[in-house]
């Protein structure tokens, strides 16, 4: 208690400094823990629907207004904006459509939600629930790493080896690795995209219902979800654009902000940010943690975003918004 009465008193002596003049929060999924999902690092994009109303009670209480994109880009160009904040939700899930449409329009307040349109028809693979079923199944995997690899998956701990080992590839390897170890996942281990796609995805009905909501703005998230660095630049222009014009076809809207996918440090960088510029998105944000400042109305095209985890208290929220949720953060990894 003691330790955590230290950490705010820090919070409101850093908040003028190190708080900026808003945030922009990034959610994935919200509802009950994922029984069918065995690795906590997907366990932790599943944020309960109480918490997420909690914290959004927070966010009231403190008087930080919950704003549009839009709004905080013109915001960072104030003088004296107010503090606000943005909510985020990326790559398309059901409970977007399901649990979190019904408390934006409950409460009136305004959310983004980032769509591949890859992920919404089942083209592109779930690939972090495609290696989630198989790896909890099986006691070894063989996936072309590119070479044939048998990755040992006999107890929790190779299992969480093999996820990382495997999770690596994806991220970092060229189009074709990626290829060749779906066409394995799907081939031996049965990971079908389109039935991944079914379950955990909106389908275009969906997203409609969404996009006609006007407390909900569609964003792009590139087609294939693809870490983007690892594509030449005509490729990964197509990807971003694509989105667009898809989603905008779908949802008879304009499309005009993008998230990375994934964010972080090689999947993402100056090319892309430069892209999403010159393609002429509004906004682009990663999933580099920190708050919004007066210059990110300049690098408007590199956002970072805080990640929210289903162990988040308001009080960490309140750490992450005055810009000191690494200590936190810090110990919670030690545990
Ligand atoms: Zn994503």
């Amino acid at each position: 208690m003691k330790a955590l009465l230290v950490r705010l008193g820090l919070a409101a002596l850093a908040r003028p400094l190190l708080g900026g003049l808003g945030a922009v929060l990034v959610f994935h999924r919200l509802g009950p823990r994922d029984p069918g999902l065995f690795f906590e690092a997907n366990q932790r994009n599943i944020i309960p629907a109480a918490l997420f109303e909690q914290l959004l009670d927070t966010l009231a209480a403190d008087g930080v207004a919950v704003v549009s994109l839009d709004e905080a880009l013109d915001r960072l160009a104030q003088p004296r904006p107010g503090r606000f904040c943005c909510l985020t939700f990326d790559d398309g899930y059901r409970d977007n459509h399901d649990i979190l449409l019904p408390i934006l329009q409950a409460r009136r307040v305004p959310a983004t939600i980032y769509v591949a349109p890859g992920l919404v028809d089942g083209t592109a693979p779930l690939w972090w629930y495609a290696l989630d079923q198989a790896i909890a199944r099986e006691p070894v995997l063989r996936l072309p790493l590119p070479q044939e690899t048998d990755l040992p998956a006999g107890d929790a701990p190779a299992k969480a080896r093999a996820f990382a080992t495997a999770a690596g590839v994806m991220l970092g390897a060229p189009p074709a690795v990626r290829a060749g170890m779906m066409t394995a996942l799907a081939g031996r281990y049965g990971a079908d995209p389109a039935a991944l796609a079914a379950r955990h995805m909106m389908d275009w009905a969906m997203v409609r219902r969404l996009a006609d909501c006007p407390f909900v703005e569609i964003g792009a998230h590139t087609l294939s979800h693809p870490p983007l660095a690892t594509l030449d630049e005509a490729a990964a222009a197509a990807e971003m654009a694509g989105s667009r014009e898809r989603l905008e076809h779908e949802t008879g809207r304009a499309v005009r902000h993008l998230a990375f996918p994934y964010g972080v440090p090689g999947t993402t960088g100056e090319r892309e940010w430069r892209l999403a510029d010159t393609l002429g998105f509004r906004t682009a944000v990663t999933t580099a943690p920190g708050n919004l400042f007066a210059r990110h109305a300049g690098q408007r095209h590199a956002w970072p975003r805080h990640g929210v985890a289903p162990f988040d208290s308001p009080a960490a929220l309140r750490l992450k918004l005055a810009g000191v949720s690494n200590p936190l953060r810090a110990a919670r990894a030690d545990r």
